[in-house]
């Protein structure tokens, strides 16, 4: 049996320890069943957004109204959007299993790996033991159990990026991220969209009045039903109904559409994994059970990225990483810290947040909250910007951001100087005594803060 230093199951964040196992020169495994480079680069993020920057331009061309142009579109060439994506995704994909090819010290194992027993890997037939293992095996879909739901062809994230066809319509079922970015994305195309949402309100890790702008902007181009429950499928050739159940009032409601797509969340790969074979514990998801060292309940294996389902992201998944490697190779005890974790929401209009939201600071903080809207600096009003607005929650005794919301153009960027703010454990006096630019967008950073207050939002 062959035996490694280090073994790494799954190539997205995965790749990162390998490159660090290999800088002090380990003998390292990689064990992937593809696509290789994992869910951000081939099926998340960047196919997602590579798509939104298309539809953000129809957006913005079509909101060019309101400033007194009037502009045509006169065509948008779906094929084109699409193959510029799947032709970028597959020419990162060949470029990196080149790379991994030409890699000396690493053996890359192409298939789908499982614990047989203690640090052994089983991939392809062959066993491998590895001293360290890194779990950086992801997530995938997770398809809930509603009735008929298996009998149609129903798309999910990873098929809907094969699409050949504009879908005339589509339902989208769930109202997280990846259901209004979509539901964006084929608005914009000028495909009638309709999201199905349970709980009672879209993007539920949102601040809720963040949560209710999205609501009203979104439904001025697609349809929104929240307190629905979407509780049976059925298929015909003239497309998919769904039929759902009103929570409000008990009402069974019928919605048909060509497509549906899938968008209610993701579940853990450690089933694929078999990881109770070797003694790493799972949570009551499936999620693999890690401690603030990222270690998993067996001594030298190791829980990352989304696998551990703390919170799901790239750029948390990549700094984890970074956390395991220090505590695994450099004899480190270095904590994972999620304080300052923020997200974006790509859809129109965009949403960013750190931190925490108000609700959960009050419960253990003496808090202060400020919003300010776009239209209250100059750069805002000159967009004519009339929704969007930010809000900061800052701890009332020590001045220290504990959370800060935007929603609007550009809120994954400005919210920058609040995450470097938070991240260096520095006050709001940091923001507010350094000069901002006028006119720009970034003074409503400031201004939000010139705004607090401790009464309830
Ligand atoms: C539609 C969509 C949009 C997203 N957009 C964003 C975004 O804009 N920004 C952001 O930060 N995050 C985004 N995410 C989330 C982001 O993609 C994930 O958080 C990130 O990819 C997790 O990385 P990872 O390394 O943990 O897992 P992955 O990148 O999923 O890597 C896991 C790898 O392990 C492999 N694997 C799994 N099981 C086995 C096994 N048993 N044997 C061998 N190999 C195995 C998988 O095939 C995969 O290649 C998005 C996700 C989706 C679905």
């Amino acid at each position: 049996m062959k035996q490694y230093d280090v073994i790494v199951i799954g190539s997205g964040c995965g790749m990162n320890i390998v490159e660090e196992a290999l800088a002090h020169e380990l003998s390292v495994a990689l064990v992937d069943k593809g696509p290789v480079g994992g869910t951000c680069a081939n099926l998340g993020c960047i196919p997602s957004k590579m798509l939104i920057f298309a539809a953000d331009r129809i957006a913005e061309i079509l909101e060019a109204r309101k400033l007194g142009i009037e502009a045509e579109i006169k065509n948008i060439d779906f094929n084109f959007i699409m193959e510029r994506m799947r032709k970028s995704v597959h020419e990162n994909r060949e470029h990196m299993k080149q790379g991994i090819a030409e890699t000396k010290n690493l053996v890359f194992y192409e298939g789908e790996g499982h614990f047989f027993d203690d640090y052994t890997v089983e991939v392809n037939a062959e066993k491998i033991k590895g001293d360290k293992i890194f779990i950086a095996s992801g997530s995938r879909p997770l398809i809930p159990p509603i009735k008929g739901l298996d009998s149609v062809d129903f798309l999910t994230n990873e098929t809907i990026l094969q699409l050949k066809e504009k879908p005339e319509n589509i339902i989208i079922i769930g109202g997280g991220y990846i259901a209004v970015e979509y539901g964006h994305f084929f608005a914009a195309l000028g495909t009638k969209v309709t999201i199905l949402e349970m709980a009672d309100r879209l993007v539920l890790a949102e601040e809720p009045e963040i949560a209710e702008v999205l609501n009203n902007e979104l439904s001025r181009r697609m349809d929104v039903y929240t307190d629905v429950r979407a509780e049976e499928v059925k298929g015909n050739e003239l497309g998919i109904i769904v039929m759902a159940t009103d929570a409000k009032d008990g009402v069974r409601k019928e919605f048909k559409a060509r497509r549906i797509l899938i968008a209610v969340g993701r579940r853990s790969n450690a089933d694929l994994l078999r990881v109770e074979n070797t003694g790493v514990e799972v949570d009551k998801r499936g999620f693999v059970k890690v401690n603030e060292y990222l270690e998993t309940s067996k001594e030298n294996i190791f829980a990352v990225g989304d696998i551990n389902g703390q919170q799901m992201f790239t750029h948390v998944a990549n700094v984890e990483a970074s956390v395991a490697v220090d505590n695994a190779m450099h004899g480190s005890k270095t904590k994972m810290d999620y304080s300052a974790t923020p997200h974006a929401v790509y859809s129109h209009p965009q949403i960013a947040s750190v931190g925490m939201t108000e609700e959960t600071a009050r419960k253990t903080h003496k808090v202060l909250v400020g919003k300010a809207k776009y239209s209250e600096v100059a750069k805002g009003e000159a967009m004519m910007e009339e929704t969007g607005f930010a809000k900061a929650v800052v701890e009332a005794d020590t001045g220290k951001i504990l959370g800060f919301h935007i929603i609007g153009p550009y809120a994954p960027i400005l919210i920058q100087e609040v995450i470097d703010t938070m991240t260096a454990g520095i006050s709001i006096d940091h923001i507010q005594t350094s000069m901002h630019i006028h006119p720009a967008l970034t003074e409503l950073i400031p201004v939000s803060l010139t705004n607090l207050s401790d009464t309830d939002s």
